[in-house]
């Protein structure tokens, strides 16, 4: 099948275009419009076989999750995804996996309600890069954390993390639990709706998607500032809580990635102006915002003292 085949086949003419998109898929680029008191915010994520999802991944999957992270991307920013942009490599001409592939796409696409309005179809070793737009006003900063904020994560922590031993084979859980968490591994559901209700009450936000040690220092370093975080309260699930201990769990928590859950900050008078939004969206308060630039966990008010990291590519 030729390449544009493929496109039309699969990606273009899927959707209707919304007036902000004046040119989608067809032309040479894409032509879209901002209304003038908002801002563009720009992200793109590569999702390669083997790197980013083991090679048996579902096609499914693959094409909702290459999507979501590029949208947990933008909840972290408080923006509403508008458009996306798709290129898409792989080795050969696959019918039924291109149909799966962009079956995830579309459906999670088309719940937020984003234009695909371009991209590029290639061969090559199996790999998808994003790229999604969104608009925000004021857009939530890793550099904005103020000393004496309140740190909150939404749902729970270190699910994924499971999820992705069980998917490498490393562990083994009756297939119950193992769907639950294979399921958190692979469809993680980007904060958009957290994200935009954050837009106008906090000032700084990320997506965790490397473990919540990465991802609070990313915040630290930005802000310059510290952190104290109380490891009792970082929200675990019930699978999690029923097959590992509570240590065991917070370690998932504070190492492994792809969670997409956000961690943000709130001045504590704003927090308590918000608990309704902070319940609705199962958010959880976890520690706070220090000047000391260093950061201190602590387990039922106990230093706790184990070398954890995030997850990093080039380790
Ligand atoms: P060009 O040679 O100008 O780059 P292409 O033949 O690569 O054009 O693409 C033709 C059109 O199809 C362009 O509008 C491009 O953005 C779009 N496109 C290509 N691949 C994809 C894809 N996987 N998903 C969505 N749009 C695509
Ligand atoms: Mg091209």
């Amino acid at each position: 099948m030729k390449e544009f085949a493929i496109i039309k086949k699969f990606f273009s003419a899927r959707q209707n275009f919304s007036n902000n998109t004046q040119v989608g898929i067809g032309d040479d680029a894409a032509v879209v419009s901002a209304p003038s008191n908002q801002k563009i915010v720009i992200t793109t994520d590569t999702f390669s076989e083997s790197i980013h999802f083991p090679s048996h991944t579902k096609a499914y999957d693959i094409g909702y999750k290459a999507l979501a992270v590029n949208l947990s991307d933008l909840a972290a920013m408080g923006a509403k995804p508008m458009w996306v942009t798709l290129a898409l490599a792989f080795p050969r001409y696959n019918e039924e996996w291109l149909k799966e592939f962009s079956q995830g796409f579309f459906d999670l696409a088309n719940e937020h309600n984003i234009q695909l309005i371009g991209g590029d179809t290639t061969r090559g070793h199996l790999s998808i890069t994003i790229q999604a737009m969104g608009l925000a006003t004021s857009p939530l900063l890793r550099s904005e954390a103020k000393v004496e904020d309140l740190i909150f994560v939404s749902g729970t922590l270190g699910d994924a993390g499971v999820g992705l031993q069980l998917a490498t084979n490393k562990i083994v859980l009756p297939d119950n639990f193992k769907e639950f968490f294979i399921t958190k591994l692979n469809r993680p559901i980007p904060q958009i709706n957290l994200g935009k209700s954050l837009e106008h009450i906090s000032h700084c936000a990320i997506d965790i998607s490397d473990g919540l040690i990465a991802d609070v220092n990313h915040i630290l370093e930005a802000s310059n500032v510290g952190a104290e975080i109380n490891l009792e309260k970082i929200p675990l699930s019930q699978p999690m809580q029923q097959c590992f201990s509570r240590e065991e769990g917070i370690k998932f928590a504070l190492t492994s990635g792809d969670d997409y859950q956000l961690c943000f900050t709130l001045s504590e008078n704003i927090a308590k102006q918000h608990t309704e939004l902070l319940t609705k969206f199962h958010c959880t308060l976890i520690g706070k915002i220090t000047s000391e630039r260093k950061l201190k966990l602590f387990f039922n008010d106990q230093p706790y003292q184990e070398n954890l990291h995030g997850y990093e590519h080039f380790e």
